[in-house]
């Protein structure tokens, strides 16, 4: 359930409700919204009586909230969540495009990535250091020489540094250098990972599980957002279903239905999505159309030359279109990028 605070409550009355819930042996999150504050209870509320806490000086109201995912509900909170990324934000009326090599192959060729998306448009760099890979030959990143890359980037062209973390114990090291922590599809219900990077200050970028279905993606961010940290990113990237002509399937419909169900940003992930650089600027608008909040994109110097994912990744000059024709379609729908 959640308490709604009266628009002018006092510190000491909203204080005094905090006390309240943990009396009741719930766990309060207080979301400061524009206009008021409401507390949400998670925990076990089969024996608790909203009327106790109804009661309290300075609430207006208490109201169960219906949703197995409680913190990431439009019923805790109505407006947006826009977290702030590089020289935009994401969830805002300006969308924001995150783009790189799907892994960091070396310091040369991250440099020039980073320089060539940054002047078509984007708000932030993506490259993985640690890469999960199906096959255990396969090239697996470069580690902590590929953030040390990425920081470098960073420093020269401003993008903010969106990097996958892929074991719990890695979050510390990864934090150190990213400006957001990235939970990769095949570990979106690794619940240790989603609970070590709860208790980070970086936003988490979360990738819906490939098998996952709405509610379990949603309580997959849950699981971050009951700990500490309430910058949360759902990316849609596509699911496994039987047809095998696309990597994955894109399911358009999941953007306006997580927007409807969620104040957390949603983007698309047109790259993984389709795995072919031919259909990723058409589902990039697509999703935009959609009412996505923003893209992440795999571009690489020369994709014919790529470790991972060449197959998908878009030439510089792939990207600069890409961002011209969903500028476009982001017009037509009442917002910009
Ligand atoms: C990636 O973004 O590099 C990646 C591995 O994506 P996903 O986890 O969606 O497969
Ligand atoms: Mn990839």
């Amino acid at each position: 359930m959640i308490v709604v605070m009266k628009p002018g409550a006092t510190p000491a009355e909203i204080e005094h409700m905090i006390r309240r819930v943990k009396d009741l042996a719930l766990t309060p999150h207080v979301i400061r919204g524009t206009e008021r504050i409401v507390i949400a209870c998670v925990g076990d509320e089969r024996f608790k009586a909203p009327e106790q806490l109804a009661v309290g000086a300075g609430v207006e109201k208490v109201i169960p909230v219906l949703a197995r995912y409680k913190i990431a509900s439009r019923e805790v909170k109505a407006e947006p969540t826009v977290i702030p990324l590089g020289s935009g934000s994401l969830g805002a009326r300006r969308l924001g495009i995150i783009a790189g090599p799907c892994a960091v192959e070396n310091r040369a060729m991250i440099l020039e990535t980073a320089r060539a998306v940054k002047e078509a448009g984007a708000i932030a760099l993506r490259g993985g250091a640690f890469k999960p890979r199906t096959d255990p030959y396969a090239f697996q990143g470069l580690a902590e020489e590929g953030l040390e890359y990425l920081a470098e980037a960073r420093e020269a062209t401003g993008l903010a540094v969106v990097t996958e973390v892929m074991a719990p114990e890695q979050v510390p090291l990864v934090a150190r250098y990213a400006d957001v922590l990235q939970v990769g599809a095949r570990n979106m219900q690794n619940f240790n990972l989603l609970a070590a990077v709860g208790e980070s200050a970086k936003p988490v970028l979360l990738k819906r599980g490939m098998s996952a279905d709405f509610e379990e993606f949603l309580l997959a961010a849950e699981y971050v957002l009951s700990r500490a940290n309430k910058q949360v990113i759902l990316c849609e990237r596509g699911i496994r279903t039987f047809e095998q002509y696309t990597r994955f399937t894109f399911p358009v419909a999941m953007v306006p239905a997580l927007k409807q169900a969620t104040h957390l940003p949603v983007i698309a992930d047109p790259s993984h999505a389709t795995g072919r650089a031919d259909l990723v600027e058409p589902v990039a608008r697509a999703a935009i159309a959609a009412g996505a909040d923003g893209l992440i994109v795999e571009v690489h110097p020369d994709p014919e030359q790529a470790l991972v994912d060449g197959a998908q990744s878009l030439t510089f000059a792939q990207f600069r279109r890409l961002v011209e024709s969903c500028r476009k379609v982001a017009e037509a729908v009442g917002r910009t990028l």
